[in-house]
């Protein structure tokens, strides 16, 4: 579904948002997106219905374990412009294998 990466808004029928895979953004295909996805997207909805503004924006967080080899493996998180965005700093190690 053809969304707005921001807002996770439908761009054919505003009334309706998609997230998880079925959107359409550049980045965000993994469920640890949903969880800053789903927020958003009611937030607007919740707006909507109110006959309000929300200001909530999706920034593109994804996160992958990545398995550098048995046993190891790297969490990289990063946004729509491949920031580093640490979501458990001091206790996940960025671009280190754990
Ligand atoms: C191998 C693999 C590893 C992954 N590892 C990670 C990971 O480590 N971390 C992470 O954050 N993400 C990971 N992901 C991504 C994550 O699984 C997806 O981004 C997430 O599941 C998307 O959730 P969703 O609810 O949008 O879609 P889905 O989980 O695909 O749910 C869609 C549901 O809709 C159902 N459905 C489809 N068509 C119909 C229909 N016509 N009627 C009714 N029901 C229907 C499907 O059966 C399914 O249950 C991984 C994905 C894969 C494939």
């Amino acid at each position: 579904m053809e969304v707005d990466r921001h807002t996770m808004r439908y761009k054919r029928c505003p009334d309706v948002f998609a997230v998880g895979d079925v959107a359409a953004v550049s980045k965000g295909k993994t469920a640890a997106s949903l969880k800053w996805q789903v927020p958003v997207a009611v937030d607007h909805l919740v707006a909507d219905i109110a006959g309000t503004r929300s200001n909530e924006l999706y920034n593109g967080y994804a996160s992958c374990p990545l398995i550098t080899r048995t046993g190891r493996a790297m969490l990289v998180e990063f946004d729509y412009n491949d920031n580093l965005t640490p979501f458990f700093p001091g206790i996940i190690a960025h671009l280190e294998e754990l």
